[in-house]
């Protein structure tokens, strides 16, 4: 089996971003600068927002953190919104979600402006996507086409089926995967939680993408031989064996799964890191609007 090794991808990438970073900062040009606005103290959100941060160092991009408690009001995030929305210097940022329940996440999506939106999430590019007109594409969607398009595997003409149906991952996922175009082309099924019989659905897969956000519940009983998989999930499970107490764990079983796929990728190291360089990507094209 394959490991489809996003880690590694991702420092390629992030190799190849260091470079084109550099002639620009050489030519006088401007040096992308994206800002994270952080709000509540969600341990996964930090070590995302963390990872987002550290990677932007390394490519030599500016970063800029916006950190606020969960007593923050929705009309301060907002205010931030409309200030990062203004700021010359800042070419596109994101909003970590979850927010604070009392927070609307639809009120501040919809307060970004689309042309620093590098998350993809507003109606705008979310609209422009559909209709494949140029765009920020959502980064988990678009990290998961890099990485198919790297290491080479065909879309065309297969059997996609993809689980979940969410905003950020599940729903892009399938519009992505099934337009034309490489990667792309595909027939595309897109299930959820009311699916009857799913393993009806993955058993026809060639390619399988889990966003369902639970913890290895594909088995090696749902697919057919020769599947190509990939587990978006990331999950924390009690592991009194680790010292912080949990492991990480995608929504495949890796193990029983090992045998039976011909590619697969690993959860940590997959998705997550092509996720963050998706990011870079989109903040690198929103830089060079200037
Ligand atoms: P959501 O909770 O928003 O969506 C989960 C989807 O799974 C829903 O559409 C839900 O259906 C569906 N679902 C739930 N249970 C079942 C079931 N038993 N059978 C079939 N479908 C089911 O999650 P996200 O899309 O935001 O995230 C999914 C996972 O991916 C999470 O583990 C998350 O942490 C991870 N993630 C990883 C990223 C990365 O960079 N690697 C980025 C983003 C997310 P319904 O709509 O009917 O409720």
């Amino acid at each position: 089996m394959q490991v489809l090794d996003g880690k590694a991808l991702a420092t390629t990438i992030k190799g190849e971003m260091r470079e084109e970073v550099d002639q620009i900062r050489l030519s006088g040009g401007n040096i992308p600068h994206l800002a994270a606005v952080l709000i509540g103290d969600n341990p996964a959100s930090e070590s995302y927002v963390r990872s987002k941060v550290r990677s932007c160092e390394e490519v030599g991009f500016h970063s800029t953190l916006i950190r606020r408690g969960t007593e923050i009001t929705q009309s301060e995030v907002l205010e931030i919104v409309e200030q990062l929305n203004n700021d010359p210097d800042i070419d596109g940022f994101i909003v970590q979600l979850p927010l604070p329940k009392h927070i609307d996440e639809d009120a501040v999506n919809l307060a970004i402006d689309p042309r620093k939106d590098v998350d993809g999430f507003t109606p705008v590019n979310v609209g422009r996507m559909t209709l494949g007109l140029p765009s920020f594409l959502p980064a988990t969607p678009n990290g998961i086409l890099t990485m198919l398009d790297r290491y080479g595997i065909e879309t065309s003409g297969k059997e996609v089926v993809v689980l979940g149906r969410s905003n950020i991952v599940g729903t892009p996922m399938t519009i992505l995967l099934s337009r034309k175009g490489s990667p792309g082309n595909a027939t595309v099924t897109m299930c959820h939680s009311r699916t009857q019989d799913l393993k009806f659905h993955t058993r026809r897969a060639d390619i399988l993408v889990a966003a369902i956000g639970i913890p290895e519940m594909v088995t090696a009983d749902m697919v057919k031989d020769g599947v190509v998989i990939v587990d978006v999930g990331i999950n924390r499970v009690e592991d009194d064996s680790r010292k912080r107490g949990y492991r990480l764990c995608g929504d495949v079983d890796y193990k029983s799964l090992e045998s039976k796929a011909s590619a697969m990728t690993p959860v940590p190291g997959g998705v997550g890191p092509m996720t963050v360089v998706s990011l870079l990507m989109n903040t690198l094209k929103a830089s060079k609007r200037k």
